[in-house]
């Protein structure tokens, strides 16, 4: 695609996964004005995994990171769902080869920093402008300014806010909105894999289900590192943080009974953490004129379906997309993005919401029924587990831009 004749100044809040895959798209696409602005002062390693499913890895290979990707990122042969005492296998869907093959990009299993690195050096860390913090923006038919919390105004045409679950940007543009706490805690750590070598565990996805909780654990770091998080009820926890480290007696004593593996995997971690989930309702409108959200501000989702980064990356494509195809009327680009993105973005928070339910199932006829229907799936493997989803996995950013705005939309190869 040639670069945009018009170039609207777009002013990008966060440098998170979103709001650098926006950035670094809008560069491929011959972008020049963009300003990156994140409260961070210096951007330090989230030592935690990430699974990205097809649908996302799609987009960083047209983003030009297939090979450090394929460098650092671990290709899982399988989700295996297990039941979390007696380690039976509930669902096995494979992964590999055959996932390549039907969506056209890997299921990985990526470490955050190494992501983040990826997105950082393609884009340029000088690009992003550290230790600003946005306290709010006005528009007007002229442009949009952004003011910083030093009083500093920056202008721009278009503004993302792409600053989190607790986007400043969203509760100005949707007063009254505070993201929902869902009553449930996430513990996560990240093993050695040569100090867990004594589990044999396996290059899948392993996700253990339980009553009222589950545990979850895959490689990252090319094989060197074992990622894995533990879903309990919150009880008095609220804070979000990669950083609010947990105690390890305290977690083994949630997963009392637990399979060897995990508890296992846990013993095997040196530092454990806590973060409180908080998630919304799909909302229908997310874009005021010259102002835009994205990932976790516009969708906050919990993490059972592995797909609230990925969602972000797509929204950060699609919108790029949108306004590469009509550079002259910013306002235009952001409402066809918001077009696109809502009903599938809403499927995947509620359908997160769902899994949750079904994986901490108590009841014995319910559990019952889900089991049957999942190993009858795994024995037959029939085509039905696939085309289940098909609708997640095989979305493809560009088509879609391309048959909303009916134009050659591409990303550069
Ligand atoms: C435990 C857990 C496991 C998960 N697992 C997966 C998974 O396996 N796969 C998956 O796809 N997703 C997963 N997710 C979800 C995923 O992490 C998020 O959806 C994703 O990080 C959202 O990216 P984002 O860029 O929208 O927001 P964020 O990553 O939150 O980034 C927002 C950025 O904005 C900055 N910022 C915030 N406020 C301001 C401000 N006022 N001014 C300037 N900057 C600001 C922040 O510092 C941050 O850098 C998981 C989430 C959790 C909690």
């Amino acid at each position: 695609m040639k670069a945009p004749e018009v170039q609207p100044r777009i002013l990008i809040a966060g440098a998170g996964i979103g709001g650098l895959t926006t950035a670094l798209a809008l560069k491929r696409l011959g972008f020049r004005d963009i300003q990156v602005i994140e409260q961070t002062a210096v951007l330090k390693e989230v030592g935690a995994g990430i699974q990205l499913g097809p649908n996302a890895v799609k987009v960083l290979h047209r983003l030009g990171l297939a090979d450090t990707l394929a460098q650092v990122a671990v290709a899982p042969l399988a989700t295996k769902s297990r039941n979390w005492s007696n380690g039976r296998t509930i669902r096995n869907f494979p992964l590999g080869q055959a996932c390549a093959e039907r969506y056209g990009a890997p299921y990985y299993h990526v470490h955050r920093a190494d992501l983040h690195t990826a997105l950082l050096d393609a884009y340029g860390r000088a690009d992003v402008r550290l230790g600003a913090r946005v306290a709010s923006h006005e528009q007007d038919a002229r442009g949009v300014r952004l003011n910083l919390e030093t009083g500093e105004q920056i202008e721009g045409d278009v503004l993302v806010g792409a600053d989190g679950v607790h986007s400043v940007i969203r509760g100005q543009l949707l007063e009254g909105h505070d993201p929902g706490f869902t009553g449930l805690l996430a513990w996560r750590g990240m093993a050695d894999a040569a100090k867990a070598s004594h589990l044999g565990i396996e290059k899948n996805v392993n996700a253990w289900w339980g009553p009222h909780r589950h545990f979850v654990n895959y490689y990252v770091s090319a094989g060197k590192r074992i990622n894995w998080i533990g879903i309990v009820p919150a009880g008095q926890w609220r804070l979000e943080s990669w950083s609010a480290r947990g105690d390890k007696a305290e977690l083994l004593k949630e997963f009392d009974g637990w399979h060897p593996i995990v508890r296992g995997l846990i013993e095997a971690t040196d530092e454990v953490f806590k973060w409180a989930l908080y998630d919304r309702d799909p909302w229908p409108v997310w874009t005021q004129g010259r102002v835009t959200l994205l990932g976790d501000a516009a969708h906050p989702m919990v993490p059972f379906m592995s797909q609230g980064g990925a969602q972000s990356i797509e929204d950060g494509c699609v919108l790029a997309l949108c306004l590469a195809g009509l550079p002259h009327d910013p306002a235009a680009a952001l409402a066809a993005y918001q077009d696109l993105r809502t009903e599938r973005t809403a499927r995947v928070q509620l359908g997160s919401r769902e899994a949750g339910r079904m994986f901490h199932q108590t009841d014995p006829w319910k559990k019952f029924v889900r089991d049957m229907k999942f190993r009858w799936a795994t024995l037959t493997d029939s085509q039905e587990k696939w085309r289940r989803v098909d609708w997640l996995y095989g979305y493809d950013c560009e088509a879609e831009v391309e048959a909303k705005l009916g134009k050659d939309t591409r990303l550069a190869a």
